[in-house]
């Protein structure tokens, strides 16, 4: 876009500097094969055709018996693709033939293995030890996340939970041996545990239902008391994760009143997160902070700040029931939105810790700037990215000696498939940040004020 005005305030331009350093310090840290990726996702932004072929492909390739039958998914979707390019009329045609059915599918499961891999650390947290250990050297905390979503059965939220738990004792007993990083351990309240577990509770439990909360909170809390325990029994810190709105009110209702309990007073440390794309988000926040004044706890409780990862969910969702969307429909009310949010949970420091999770470097530097002005120490803001999508900018983070979190996803393809997709819905939007970057909007229009 063309006439953009240079930013006049001192703090924008502050704002605007801090964004093209640590934007230029990713773009310099991006390797071939990053490259190589960002322009494969800059192709499937253009066309959606081919976008929601991916996507059907990735889908359905865990499910997939064999290799030829997985080639007939991936014949079927592209059959769809109106724009095809040379490479995806051949792939399609070898997908069709007898002779090339199996070797097609067998690359086609490569391709989407490769993919996962991107996103998804290890298959287990055994396995993701050493990544993780290798994070932590070179600058980040980090945040493991054990996939595991829509569990169909009570038992499969049992086993799950005991998974967690496993995590965090082993986690504990590795991270005992990763070296002092002062920056990640500390704020200025106190000490920061150097282990972290982001847990979702639609993984605890299969009753989770907007029109009967009783049954999967009744449910879910005892698993996630258990795991509240052991987090404070091995001094690591729980993060509860926000999902779609079918469990939000339920997720903070339960999270707040367990935390209450005066058996959580002295632990674990603990944190929820804050979706700024709805529309009631500082309804939300105004709860959170009366909750956190009354508190008895002794560590503050984090909140993780996102714009929210369910936006096509949400209006898919209230177009059917023919409900106004909880979400903003504008992306600029939803980065607005996050920085008006930004400002009152740094404001609110040391009631409640803040960690800004996004890959939009105008809003990490506003948080950073705002968090500066206000005279809060550098260690008082954290910064989260998604292993993945996130990586360069973490290295960026690292080198602005700004405290980092990488949130680390473990498990097989199968358990990450949900994920997996909505990191690539996002990755290829129009509207993102990073899709805007790598389709080659300018830098200065990313960082205007929104
Ligand atoms: C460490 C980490 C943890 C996370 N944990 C969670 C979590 O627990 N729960 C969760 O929901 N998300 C979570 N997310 C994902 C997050 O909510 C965002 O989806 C993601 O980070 C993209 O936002 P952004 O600020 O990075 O990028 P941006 O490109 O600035 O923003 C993209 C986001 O803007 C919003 N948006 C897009 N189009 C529109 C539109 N037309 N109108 C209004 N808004 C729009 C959507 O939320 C979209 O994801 C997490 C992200 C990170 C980095």
């Amino acid at each position: 876009m063309l006439g953009i005005a240079a930013p006049t305030e001192p703090f924008e331009t502050e704002v605007v500097e801090l964004g093209r350093r640590i934007a230029c310090g990713r773009d310099s840290m991006r390797s071939p094969s990053r490259y190589v990726y960002d322009r494969g996702m800059a192709f499937l932004a253009r066309d959606p055709q081919l976008k929601a072929a991916l996507l059907r492909l990735v889908d359905v390739a865990p499910a997939c018996a064999d290799a030829e039958e997985l080639a007939d998914h991936l014949h079927a979707f592209l059959d769809g693709v109106a724009r095809r390019t040379a490479l995806m009329s051949v792939a399609s045609r070898a997908a069709a033939m007898p002779t090339g059915r199996r070797a097609t599918g067998l690359l086609a499961g490569a391709a989407v293995r490769h993919m996962a891999g991107r996103f998804i650390v290890a298959e287990t947290p055994t396995t993701a030890a050493g990544r993780l250990a290798r994070l932590w050297r070179a600058g980040s905390a980090v945040s493991l996340d054990l996939l595991g979503e829509a569990t169909v059965t009570r038992e499969q939220g049992r086993i799950y939970a005991g998974r967690c738990e496993r995590a965090l004792v082993d986690l504990t007993a590795a991270a005992a041996t990763w070296p002092m990083r002062p920056v990640l351990e500390r704020d200025s309240v106190g000490s920061l545990p150097r282990v972290n577990l982001s847990v979702k509770v639609t993984a605890l439990t299969p009753l989770v239902r907007r029109e009967a909360p009783e049954r999967g909170c009744e449910d879910a809390a005892g698993h996630l008391r258990r795991l509240l325990r052991c987090a404070r029994d091995v001094g690591a810190h729980l993060h509860i994760d926000m999902e779609s709105m079918d469990s939000r009110d339920l997720v903070l209702n339960l999270a707040l009143e367990l935390l209450s309990d005066p058996e959580f007073s002295v632990g674990p440390s603990a944190g929820i997160v804050l979706q700024a794309y709805l529309r009631d988000a500082e309804e939300t926040l105004d709860r959170v902070l009366e909750w956190a004044r009354l508190s008895q706890r002794s560590s503050p409780l984090t909140v993780r700040l996102v714009k929210g990862a369910y936006w096509d969910l949400e209006l898919i969702e209230a177009s059917q029931h023919g409900w106004t969307p909880p979400v903003f429909t504008e992306k600029s009310a939803s980065d607005r939105s996050f920085e008006h949010l930004t400002q009152r949970l740094l404001d609110a420091y040391p009631l409640v810790r803040t960690a800004i999770a996004s890959h939009n470097v105008r809003s990490i530097a506003y948080g950073v700037i705002y968090a500066r002005k206000i005279g809060l120490a550098p260690e008082d803001i954290e910064l989260q990215v998604l292993r993945g999508l996130g990586d360069n900018l973490q290295d960026a983070i690292v080198a602005e000696g700004l405290r980092g979190r990488t949130y680390c996803p473990v498990g097989d393809l199968v358990a990450g498939m949900a994920y997996l997709v909505r990191r690539l819905l996002e990755n290829s939007s129009n509207d993102s940040f990073l899709g805007n970057r790598v389709s080659g909007t300018s830098l200065d229009e990313l960082l205007h004020k929104p």
